[in-house]
């Protein structure tokens, strides 16, 4: 059987987390309560929650329900090498990330305020702003089934990508994080569109406000009128909503009742997750029914990271995600 291949094209980062009791004032040097690096960056997350979505913890790559390859770009440092060890670890092919002699690997460096629980993150991108478009002269050979594209490489490379995989016609999910509104003319290579509420109010020019049907249809109006056919908006602990504007169909997925330990990369672990299950679900069965479940399941995986501190350590692996009774 010929497994799906999911190309995920995107940033790796070293995050680098430091707990205070509070945020040091201009000028003042604190004693941080504790230190931790992670493996981090959007492309990078996404790869890892599609990769242990696709498969049971300890066993083996070939038993996955899709092979998932990162591109991306470290530098050559101590940061880089363990990025990429770390994806491969989790079986993720990483032929393609590249790297970038005289550049330092991506960084973020964040301060949470352990009270409050809010965080403050400086990132520096490094090599993942060198990703550029002269990368990609082609596509991968065989072409991807599937490809994921967040916004933290340089929107050049993005807006290029898009262009190739829309002349190649392969099938693209977009997670515009960090949002950035891009000529609508790039949307048309979009198959799959995710976003949060700050990132629809972005694209669609709304004012944020509060939660409420009234928000989320001026979203949907406006994000079905770029053409997509699978938008889905994440709501938080309020769940998502999914809307297949082909058959004119709206689902709303209710959020799991959990505890919550650290939201950070909930984002992430549901679009990794719904390229993971989408890509096994085969192209041929996307009905509505198929999509409501595809989506459902996202939902559960990713309310389980959020019940765990940490990003890339507290995605679930298949067989840690209940997915009974969806
Ligand atoms: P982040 O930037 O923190 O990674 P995000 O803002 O991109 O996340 P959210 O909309 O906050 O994305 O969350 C994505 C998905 O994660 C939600 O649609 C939901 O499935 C799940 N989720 C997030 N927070 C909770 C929560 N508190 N309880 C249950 N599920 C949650």
């Amino acid at each position: 059987m010929v497994v799906p291949n999911i190309t995920i094209i995107g940033s790796l980062n070293t995050d680098l987390i430091t707990r205070t009791s509070r945020i040091p004032a201009a000028g003042e040097t604190l004693i941080s309560s504790s230190y931790d690096t992670g493996c981090g960056g959007k492309g990078a997350n996404q790869a890892v929650a599609c990769a242990r979505l696709s498969r049971a913890k300890d066993s083996r790559v070939e038993e996955a329900g899709c092979t998932v390859n990162m591109i991306g770009a470290v530098g050559d440092d101590m940061f880089g090498r363990d990025l990429i060890n770390g994806l491969v670890s989790n079986g993720i092919g990483v032929d393609e990330v590249r790297v970038k002699a005289g550049e330092k690997s991506g960084v973020a460096v964040i301060i949470v305020e352990e009270e409050s629980g809010e965080n403050r993150i400086l990132m520096s991108p490094n090599a993942n702003y060198a990703l550029r478009p002269s990368d990609f002269e082609r596509l991968p050979d065989p072409l991807p089934d599937l490809i994921i594209l967040q916004l933290e490489i340089p929107l050049v490379t993005v807006l290029h990508i898009l262009k190739i995989a829309r002349e190649k016609d392969v099938e693209v999910l977009l997670n515009p994080a960090p949002a950035v509104k891009l000529p609508r003319e790039a949307y048309s290579a979009v198959h799959h569109l995710v976003v949060n509420e700050t990132e629809a109010s972005i694209i669609t020019s709304t004012t944020a406000q509060q939660h409420s049907w009234a928000l989320w249809g001026d979203h949907m109006e406006r994000l079905i009128d770029l053409g997509i056919r699978h938008v889905l908006i994440t709501l938080g602990a309020e769940g998502v909503i999914y809307i297949d504007t082909e058959v004119q169909r709206v689902l709303r997925v209710l959020g799991e009742k959990v505890t919550v330990v650290d939201s950070t990369g909930a984002g992430d672990t549901f679009v990794g997750a719904y390229a993971g299950m989408l890509a096994r679900s085969g192209k041929e069965f996307r009905d509505f029914h198929t999509m409501m479940h595809v989506v459902a399941c996202a939902n559960r995986a990713a309310a389980k990271t959020v019940q765990k501190g940490g990003v890339q350590s507290a995605i679930p692996w298949r067989n840690e995600v209940s997915l009974e009774n969806i």
